[in-house]
């Protein structure tokens, strides 16, 4: 894996990502990874319920090292969350090292200090972007993972390319300057693995390529200056997510809300520019996210950041200048977009999963338009909606 790169622009760009170890041999590889943290003492292990089995193993494992340790399984319910975040602190304060298996509830109830991650899906991979701790990434576990977790780490990808395209647009914007060669290095690390055909995606050279990806596409990431605008589309998978309900994980979602978007923005930038009205009604946006995820609408309104109509003004400016910039940058990377569908549908086959009964078009063009408004940075669709051309 490349943890830092020597750039074309004359600096070495550095990942933050300074503990990130791949381990091969499952739970004999954490162990030795513990083994390297903390020599003895108490190990705590926070598991989600499905990771409960994974927890027991690893604690046979410890105690025939001869560490001490305590194990809560987190009941994941939003009710719950403040009590659950009480438990793990007074755990994590008695014990040498806290281990966190499970996904992003999982990983929201750290409370800093020595914190462990083990990866054992690719549908949690939420911690390798924090940077601070310890994350051993399990491939044997990965690969035993049910392969909706495979198709949600899949579906990640998508959104993250619509991101670095809204990335490009706001260093443009704000004329930063900073170095956009990683972004290059992001997009060509997903486009290959979207060019590429398996025979099975169930395991193997599939899960393999897919696992070593996503790991790169983390590491390149916590090389820019704004990582997090790789992230800028995560609300509006969660809000499909809620819609949708049940067990649907959000990386599924992300693959949904990626090839909408992206379709979107092929066939409104070919239109050109619509002289409609603007700004659109972003309160009846927010009016109807409330009343589709059931939240309250000050808590949607909260998450609107106010944008100056004279920006606005200044971005839809921008835009309209690189509008055939992007339309061609879309049709050059038409293609594997259609080939990472195809994968998608074969990974969904393979796994007897269907996703297109779950949410109708029409509805999800509702849910993802209504929710950009409260995305934390701008996005190109963003603003094509706040101009009122979606
Ligand atoms: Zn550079």
């Amino acid at each position: 894996m490349i943890m830092k790169y020597e750039c074309e622009c004359g600096n070495v760009h550095r990942s933050k990502i300074d503990n990130l170890f791949v381990i091969d041999d499952g739970i004999k590889g954490v162990i030795s990874n513990i083994k390297r943290v903390i020599k003895a003492g108490t190990v705590s292990i926070i598991a989600s319920e499905d990771m409960s089995e994974y927890a027991s193993d690893l604690k046979v494992q410890l105690d025939a090292n001869g560490y001490t340790y305590k194990v809560a399984i987190i009941c994941e319910s939003e009710e719950g969350f403040r009590e659950n975040a009480e438990k793990v602190a007074d755990m994590s304060a008695v014990s040498e090292l806290t281990i966190y298996i499970g996904g992003e509830y999982i990983s929201s109830l750290a409370c800093g200090g020595h914190d462990m991650y083990i990866i054992t899906s690719l549908a949690f991979t939420s911690p390798i972007s924090d940077g601070n701790s310890y994350v051993l990434v399990d491939v044997s576990a990965i690969s035993k993972s049910p392969l909706s977790h495979v198709a949600s780490g899949y579906g990640k990808l998508i959104t993250k390319l619509l991101c670095v395209l809204d990335y490009r647009a706001i260093t443009t914007c704000e004329k930063s300057g900073e170095c956009l060669d990683i972004l290059s290095k992001i997009e060509s690390s997903i486009i290959s693995l979207f060019e590429s055909r398996y025979v099975y995606y169930r395991d193997g050279d599939f899960t393999r390529d897919l696992i070593s990806t996503v790991l790169q596409v983390a590491v390149y990431e916590s090389m820019l200056k704004s990582g997090d605008i790789l992230h800028n589309y995560d609300v509006v998978s969660n809000n499909v997510r809620t819609v949708i309900g049940g067990k649907i994980l959000v990386g599924e979602c992300d693959m949904l809300v990626g090839w909408y978007s992206f379709n979107v923005l092929k066939s409104v930038l070919n239109y050109g520019r619509a002289d409609l009205f603007y700004p659109a009604d972003i309160v009846a946006d927010a009016e109807r996210i409330a009343t589709l995820t059931n939240r309250k609408l000050k808590q949607v309104v909260s998450n609107i950041s106010i944008v100056k109509s004279c920006e606005v003004a200044r971005l839809t400016y921008v835009i309209d200048e690189y509008r055939d910039d992007i339309t061609s940058y879309i049709s050059s990377i038409w293609d594997s977009l259609i080939m990472a569908m195809k994968n998608y549908r074969r990974i969904y086959y393979d796994a007897g999963l269907a996703l297109s009964r779950s949410i109708s078009l029409e509805k999800l063009s509702d849910v993802i338009s209504g929710s950009l408004c409260e995305q934390k940075h701008f996005s190109i669709v963003k603003l094509l909606r706040i101009n009122g051309e979606i």
